[in-house]
């Protein structure tokens, strides 16, 4: 089975290498042309048309729509569309429609794990779709990923990315809130980050972020408009209505993109902090 690509940003970029490398790519396509990238395709159409999946792993919602709208006429039967990128339950639902309508399929398929992750081939898929399917693609996506996840339909898996998002965006507010203190009482980071290694609340967030924070280093792994967008998401969902941090988090996230932040790391929520 041979894959295409849509969307060669922080994350389709490495992947696309990843399946390259294993002889598996069929072609890839971003908005903004990547002419030299390796089996570049001058539209998505002819991304869908030379694979048997295609995934796709771009912003958010209205760029999936805008995708899947141009590669329409080119599903079909024996195509599968392995939806990526971090969305909505409603969006999955009305996606989904659209492809099937085709006769191809549809997995929805949100991911967790940055750009270190992604170059190590440890990102992990929350997977929402027929167990056939997710059978079908376990060895194309284990080239990319650690771990493959069959959480339930597509609506679960988007759900279940936005539910993990949310605890990742609050822990980082929490961790920014709690190394200012430690900063302002005339602690070194070494002291805060020692103690908090040998602490209950010690995480893979925190270790992922020490080394920027502690270099004032906000170069992407995940962008400040990308966990803003999965928080605005996560806000307009029923079911958070009286989730308090989710709506601390979402306005914290939009300060950072008012400060002109939105395409560093989201651990630039620090620097609200002064
Ligand atoms: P990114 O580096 O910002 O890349 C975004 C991609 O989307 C680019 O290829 C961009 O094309 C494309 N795009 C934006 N608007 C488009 C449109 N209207 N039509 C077609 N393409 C469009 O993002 P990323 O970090 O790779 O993340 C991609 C997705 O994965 C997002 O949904 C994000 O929330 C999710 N995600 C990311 C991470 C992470 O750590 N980075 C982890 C989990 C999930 P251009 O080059 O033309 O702008």
């Amino acid at each position: 089975m041979k894959i295409g690509v849509i969307g060669l940003g922080i994350i389709g970029g490495v992947w696309a290498r990843h399946y390259e490398n294993a002889g598996v790519l069929s072609g890839v396509w971003n908005r903004t042309p990547q002419a030299d990238f390796p089996l570049w395709q001058a539209s998505p159409e002819s991304v869908a048309s030379t694979a048997h999946a295609v995934q796709i792993v771009v912003a958010d919602p209205p760029a999936v729509r805008e995708v899947i709208e141009r590669i329409l006429p080119a599903l079909g039967p024996g195509k599968v569309v392995v939806q990526s990128s971090t969305i909505d339950p409603q969006s999955s639902d009305a996606f989904r429609a659209l492809v099937l309508a085709t006769g191809a399929r549809y997995l929805e398929a949100p991911f967790t794990g940055s750009k270190p992750a992604a170059e190590q081939r440890q990102s992990v898929f929350y997977l929402g779709g027929e167990a056939g399917l997710v059978a079908e693609l376990e060895s194309l996506l284990a080239l990319v990923s650690q771990a493959r996840l069959h959480v339930g339909d597509h609506r679960q898996a988007a759900t279940l990315k936005l539910a993990m998002n949310l605890n990742i965006a609050a822990q980082m507010q929490a961790l920014s809130e709690a190394l200012t203190l430690s900063r302002r009482a005339g602690l070194a980071d070494e002291v805060f980050f020692g103690a908090l290694a040998k602490n209950v609340g010690h995480s893979g967030l925190a270790r992922l972020k020490e080394p920027k924070l502690r270099a004032g280093d906000f170069a992407p792994q995940f962008s400040v408009k990308h966990m803003l967008k999965d928080m605005r998401l996560a806000s307009r969902m029923n079911g958070c209505e009286d989730f308090p941090v989710l709506y601390t988090v979402r306005d914290r996230l939009a300060a950072a993109e008012r400060a002109g932040w939105g395409d560093e790391d989201f651990s630039a929520l620090v620097k609200l902090l002064g």
